[in-house]
C-alpha cells in the first residue's frame, strides 16, 4: 500500500512522474536503502540483484534505477537493449570505489591460480576482471562451491569476505575495502542498543565487522533479513544492523513487529541522494543514461551469469566464454539476493 504524499507539492510531482512514466514506457526500481518516499513511489523495491533481474525481465523500455551507479550498471549489463537511467549521477558507492580494474589485474598477476570472486558492489570494469560474482546472500555458497585446491581472491569487501571465510573454513585472499556505513557499526553501539531493548533480536548485514557480527542473533543479506523477520512470531522486536532505509520496508511488511535501527549512523549518504524531483527530471530529460562499453559489459555479464547459473536464472544475453566455471556445484533454488 502506498503512503499518502506528504504535501501538495509532493502530490503534484508524483502525478507528473506518473504521466512521464507512461509516456516513456518506464519502470521505477528502488533499492531497499532508498528514502521512504522513493521506495513508496517505486514499482519494485529490492536489493541490487533482485532489481537487475526485474530490469532484465520487464517489458518496459526505460529503467529508472533509484540506487547507486554500480546497480544501474548491473541492470545495463544484464539488459543492454534497454535505457537505464540513474537520476543522480553522483550517487556512487564507496565500497565499489575501493577496487579498480588495474588493481585487480595486479593482484591476479601476484596470484595467478586464484579464482576471483567479486561482490556485485563493484564497478563493471572490476566485474570484467572477475571469474564469478556473488551477493551478500550467496557469498558463502559461491566460496564453498570452489575447489579447495584453488586460492580465492575476494573483492572488494573485506568484511563480507571474512564472514564467508569464517563460515566455510576457507582461507581467502581478502581485499582491503569496506562499506563505511556498515563497517562503522561498533560493538559498543550494538551493546548499547541491546541494553536499551533487551528483548529484541539483533539482525545484521555481513558487511559489518566481525566483532559486531558476534553480537548478532541472525546474519544475512537485506532479502535474508526480510525473510527472517517475517518468519518470527507476532510482537517480536528487532535491532537492525544495516542501512536504516530497510526499516521502512520491514515495518510496512510487518506491522505486527517492532524495529529499531542499531545506530543512528547507519545512513549511506549515497543512497539518500535521490529525491522525487530528481526522478521527475530524470524522466523528463532522460538523464543520466548509464551504459558500459561492450567488451567490458560482455565480460562483466559472464561473471554475473556464472553466479546466476547457481540460482537457475541466467540473463537473456548470450554469455561470453570468460567465466566457464570449472568450480560448479549445483546450487539451484538458492536465493541470489
Ligand atoms: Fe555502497 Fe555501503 Fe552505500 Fe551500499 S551502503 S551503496 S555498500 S557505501
Amino acid at each position: 500500500m502506498k503512503n499518502p504524499p506528504q504535501d501538495a507539492a509532493a502530490k503534484e510531482i508524483l502525478q507528473q512522474i506518473a504521466v512521464l512514466k507512461k509516456e516513456r514506457e518506464a519502470v521505477i526500481l528502488a533499492h531497499n536503502y532508498q528514502s521512504p518516499e522513493i521506495q513508496d513511489l517505486a514499482d519494485f523495491t529490492g536489493d541490487s540483484l533482485e532489481l537487475s533481474r526485474i530490469a532484465a525481465k520487464t517489458s518496459a523500455k526505460v529503467i529508472v534505477f533509484c540506487g547507486v551507479r554500480f546497480m544501474a550498471e548491473t541492470a545495463f549489463i544484464l539488459s543492454p537493449e534497454k535505457t537505464v537511467l540513474l537520476p543522480v549521477l553522483e550517487a556512487g558507492c564507496t565500497l565499489a570505489d575501493y577496487a579498480t580494474a588495474e588493481q585487480v589485474r595486479e593482484m591476479k598477476k601476484k596470484h595467478p591460480d586464484a579464482i576471483v570472486v567479486t561482490y556485485v558492489n563493484s564497478s563493471a570494469e572490476v566485474k570484467a576482471e572477475t571469474d564469478i560474482c556473488c551477493t551478500s546472500a550467496n557469498a558463502v555458497e559461491i566460496v564453498r562451491s570452489i575447489n579447495r585446491d584453488r586460492p580465492i581472491l575476494f573483492v572488494p569487501d573485506y568484511n563480507l569476505g571474512h564472514y564467508a571465510a569464517k563460515v566455510t573454513g576457507r582461507d581467502l585472499i581478502l581485499w582491503d575495502g569496506c562499506c563505511p556505513t556498515h563497517a562503522l557499526l561498533s560493538t559498543f553501539a550494538v551493546a548499547k542498543a541491546k541494553k536499551k531493548w533487551p528483548k529484541a533480536q539483533v539482525i545484521m548485514h555481513p558487511e559489518c565487522k566481525a566483532e559486531a557480527l558476534e553480537l548478532a542473533d541472525y546474519v544475512g543479506s537485506t532479502s535474508g533479513m526480510l525473510k527472517y523477520v517475517k518468519s518470527q512470531p507476532t510482537g517480536t522486536s528487532f535491532i537492525v544492523g544495516t542501512e536504516a532505509g530497510l526499516l521502512h520496508r520491514m515495518q510496512k511488511e510487518n506491522p505486527d513487529k517492532v524495529f529499531y535501527v542499531a545506530s543512528e549512523y547507519l545512513i549511506c549518504p549515497m543512497m539518500k541522494m535521490i529525491t522525487l524531483k530528481d526522478v521527475k527530471t530524470s524522466l523528463e530529460k532522460m538523464q543520466h543514461v548509464i551504459t558500459v562499453e561492450e567488451d567490458i559489459r560482455a565480460r562483466a555479464q559472464a561473471a554475473v551469469d556464472a553466479m546466476l547459473r547457481y540460482t537457475g536464472t541466467v540473463s537473456k544475453q548470450p554469455p561470453s566464454s570468460v567465466a566457464e566455471t570449472e568450480f560448479s556445484i549445483g546450487m539451484e533454488g538458492k536465493d541470489a539476493v
